[in-house]
């Protein structure tokens, strides 16, 4: 066992292990080994043309899902190292953990959940997983990564009771089980999740700012962002110019993230020390114990509500995500009702999926895969329309 990691963190000698075995690996472990296959999975590659919440041509300076990816994985390695949670497990779950989202961020799912509400809708966290059980095709005897059922277990973060109960009849006792146990999955797995929101919300701020949608002055009511800022510019009084405001903005959210960071640290190391879980089967069964203080939950909820009301909704924003859910719409439609419409070897793989429930699964897989280049082509090529541009 690796002497840095606690007794509670997840142990990769100890692994549930994978659906298909294989032989151990002369240099790496198991969780190294799912990292891996997840860098190297071309859905990865994909994230880099997906949107978090700028459409992906708006600016080369805006986020995208490849560099959330990267800053969930950061902050979760980091604060893993702290904790003496396995850090390898954290890396490899934060990076997959958007594999699974449609092109256009939340606008586009909530088109294809709509579309695929007669055959089960369209949810980001079971397609992510479907992604490395399934959609990846790159080994000669099995469909999917084959990842360890830690890094599964990770990757499903929400799940409906119904999502739930099909993944436990296919895999008893596995992913599912937990959404029906009502059990947390390990604290590798609450910690990515956690991350997730510290690094949207705050690199969302820094695209905000710098897209002109939102003020630095208006994040003044955000009590988190205003604290950070006077303390900055009685800091740095040279800052209040207005030539130096990314300056000002950056050293804001670096301090920021720091704050949250060791807000989620002091808390969680001391539920651990408090509920004293002997190994992971026992955090399974706790509350979640990876966790802000009740003061820095509140604070960080008022800046997503900002987000979501001053960013997300902004008018200029909902325009887009108007017509992005409009392209997602129209070519599901098209494939739908002509699968000839599909490029190359998917239309006779479609045709090949048997129920029609299952060929509107293949047409929501091929869509969700998608980059938002690839849509707006896909879209224009089969309407003549061009959405976006
Ligand atoms: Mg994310």
């Amino acid at each position: 066992m690796n002497p840095e990691l606690a007794a509670y963190a997840c142990d990769a000698g100890r692994t549930r292990g994978r659906r298909y075995p294989v032989s151990p690996d002369p240099t790496r472990s198991d969780y190294q080994r799912d990292r891996d296959r997840i860098v190297h999975s071309s859905a990865f590659r994909r994230l880099e043309y997906k949107t978090q919440v700028f459409v992906n041509h708006e600016g080369d300076l805006f986020r995208t899902r490849l560099t959330h990816s990267l800053e969930v994985a950061q902050l979760g390695r980091s604060i893993a190292r702290s904790l003496g949670l396995n850090e390898d497990l954290v890396e490899a779950i934060c990076l997959a953990h958007d594999l699974g989202h449609t092109p256009f961020g939340h606008a586009g799912q909530e088109a294809l959940n709509d579309c695929m509400r007669e055959w089960g809708g369209f949810e980001h966290n079971l397609q992510s997983l479907r992604v490395v059980d399934a959609l990846e095709h790159r080994y000669p005897a099995h469909d999917g990564l084959n990842l360890t059922f830690e890094t599964r277990e990770g990757i499903l973060k929400h799940c409906s009771r119904r999502n739930a109960q099909w993944l436990e009849a296919r895999e008893p006792g596995g992913v599912g089980a937990r959404f029906l146990l009502g059990h947390q999955p390990s604290l590798e797995a609450q910690l990515c999740n956690l991350v997730d929101a510290i690094a949207y919300s705050a690199h969302d701020v820094d695209d905000g700012v710098r897209s002109g949608l939102i003020r630095l002055e208006q994040l003044e009511d955000v009590a988190l962002v205003r604290r950070h800022i006077s303390r900055v510019k009685s800091d740095y009084p040279m800052l209040a110019a207005a030539h130096e405001s990314r300056r000002l903005l950056y050293e804001t959210i670096r301090r920021m993230l720091s704050e949250q960071v060791y807000d989620v640290v002091d808390t969680t190391r001391a539920a651990v020390g408090r509920a004293g879980p002997e190994d992971v089967d026992a955090v399974r069964g706790l509350p979640p114990l990876v966790c802000f203080s009740v003061a820095m939950q509140a604070d960080t909820t008022q800046l997503q509500q900002f987000l979501l009301h001053d960013l997300y909704r902004h008018p200029r924003v909902a325009r887009t995500m108007d017509a992005a859910q409009r392209v997602v719409r129209e070519l599901f439609a098209i494939y739908g009702a002509d699968h000839g419409q599909l490029p190359g070897s998917r239309a006779a793989r479609i045709r090949a999926a048997g129920s029609l429930a299952q060929r509107m699964r293949a047409i929501a897989d091929f869509i969700a895969g998608m980059t938002d280049r690839f849509a707006l082509h896909e879209h224009e090529r089969l309407t003549g329309q061009r959405l976006l541009a």
